[in-house]
């Protein structure tokens, strides 16, 4: 490609002209040629290992650009990472502003988009029955103590062996063999499907996605009730139905623009090892004895790119922070509607720490809203209340609201022994305390006495009008 294309695509990507809305991003490829006119993609020299070393690379450039990498251990087919990193671009994909991303999720998950079915799928333009998943595809280990190489950006398609909806999860998925993968399945809906098929003494069928554009990637991490296809969101979310196609080997339906497909089912009755693998939260899942899926087939794009996801890197805080702040905040609003945001800070993995602004407009309230949070989802572990003058952005902010308006015998809430996340190490296996911190300003309070300091004027400066002619190193004449 020579630079007068880019320049052509770079134009042809922009907001056009006039007023138009931007629209959403519905393909995968659409996103990377998307990131590579805003310079945000990076392609790596052919050959980078599999072996943490394609994991060090992508995650150097965590946040600030997505990576390629050709020929990733002289493996044929591609390995990208790092697709959504960063909270703009996940706004920039559902073609909305920054502050909009999340009630842009939740119209999306309250209005959702039955998905349609195709019979031809580029998803499916390989299909292979003899697998050996360790040839057929890139499979990198990402940190130091990881057991080895993991599927980690692999969405897993069920479908609940009563009703027959499907559900979408994510779950690591380590190369226990050429056609087995060991699974961490939490206590949620593929865990209770399976749970059903196993007592009797059925397996559950599985599709694991691989390569699928950033909308639906978000859908997937949406906290759902059992029994809502989260695929619905994604077309909700794209402005038309996903198409799907169904899988070889089952009754399953996987969107089929993916890039990859492993088809499987979990085997009941089985357990093997899996782990250690290295979390969100940024410490290591540990080894034991955990479900295992048999491969029936490998479908794929003739030149289908292998996404991984490293772990504990932004891409998987972000993935799952971003849902849940939407679920969080329609959940609170239902029982306050006070509350005017949500924010899962990065230091609490965007899993455990919940901060909250509300306009206070009664002592106390924040407490209702804490036992509120908890009850939300049982990753949230500690919540801060604060002002509508606060940036919950901004974890300084937040600190210097809870250095300055919150008083621990007054203001805080402790709850012992709850259920929390059993990937916090300081749990015992996931049983711990709740925290709640009410930074807010009592109602009553004078006036000055919690009045934010100001400089009139600050936000109008103009540097560029008030900047003297002097250079910088020549100030003493400028006084003169
Ligand atoms: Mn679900």
């Amino acid at each position: 490609m020579t630079d007068t294309d880019n320049c052509q695509k770079a134009t042809a990507l922009l907001p056009l002209a006039g007023g138009n809305k931007p629209q959403p991003i519905t393909t995968l490829r659409d996103w990377l040629d998307h990131l590579a006119a805003r310079d945000r993609l990076a392609v790596m020299k052919p050959g980078i290992a599999l072996k943490h070393e394609l994991a060090a690379i992508a995650k150097r450039l965590d946040g600030e650009k997505a990576t390629v990498f050709p020929h990733p251990g002289g493996h044929e087919m591609p390995v990208i990472s790092g697709l959504v990193s960063d909270r703009q671009w996940i706004a920039e994909a559902m073609g909305v502003e920054s502050s909009e991303v999340l009630a842009r999720f939740q119209d999306a998950a309250s209005n959702p988009m039955p998905w349609k079915e195709v019979t031809a799928a580029p998803v499916q333009e390989v299909v292979q029955r003899d697998v050996d998943l360790g040839k057929q595809l890139p499979l990198p280990t990402h940190n130091e103590y990881d057991s080895g190489p993991y599927i980690t950006a692999g969405l897993c398609i069920s479908r609940n062996p009563v009703t027959g909806v499907q559900n979408v999860s994510l779950h690591r998925l380590q190369l226990s063999g050429p056609n087995r993968l060991g699974a961490l399945l939490l206590p949620r809906h593929t865990y209770t499907f399976y749970d059903m098929a196993e007592r009797s003494g059925q397996p559950l069928d599985v599709a694991i996605v691989i390569g699928v554009d950033p909308l639906t990637l978000l859908s997937s991490q949406a906290i759902a009730p059992i029994d809502f296809d989260e695929l619905t969101i994604a077309g909700a979310l794209h402005g038309k139905p996903l198409p799907v196609v169904k899988c070889v080997t089952s009754e399953l339906r996987v969107p089929a623009d993916a890039e990859i497909v492993v088809e499987g089912r979990v085997l009941p009755k089985v357990r093997e090892e899996e782990g250690p693998f290295g979390e969100f939260p940024q410490y290591y899942g540990e080894r034991a004895r955990r479900h295992v899926i048999e491969v029936t087939a490998l479908t794929y794009r003739k030149d289908a790119l292998f996404h991984t996801v490293n772990g504990g890197g932004l891409e998987h805080l972000l993935l799952g922070g971003i849902p849940r702040e939407a679920t969080l905040l329609a959940h609170l609003r239902r029982s306050f509607p006070n509350v005017r945001d949500v924010h899962l800070a990065r230091g609490g993995v965007c899993r455990y720490h919940l901060y909250v602004q509300i306009a206070k407009r009664q002592e106390g309230e924040a407490k209702n809203i804490m036992m509120g949070a908890f009850a939300g989802h049982y990753d949230v572990k500690h919540v801060i209340v604060v002002d509508e003058d606060v940036d919950i952005h901004n974890p300084a902010e937040v600190e210097w609201a809870v250095a300055t308006r919150f008083q621990a015998d007054r203001d805080l809430l402790v709850v012992p022994e709850s259920q929390g996340s059993k990937l916090d190490p300081s749990t015992r296996n996931g049983v711990g305390a709740k925290m709640g911190m009410d930074a807010t300003k009592p109602l009553d309070a004078e006036e000055m006495k919690f009045k934010r300091i100001r400089v009139p004027g600050e936000e109008d400066v103009d540097l560029a009008k008030v900047a003297g002619a002097v250079p910088p190193a020549s100030w003493r004449k400028a006084l003169d």
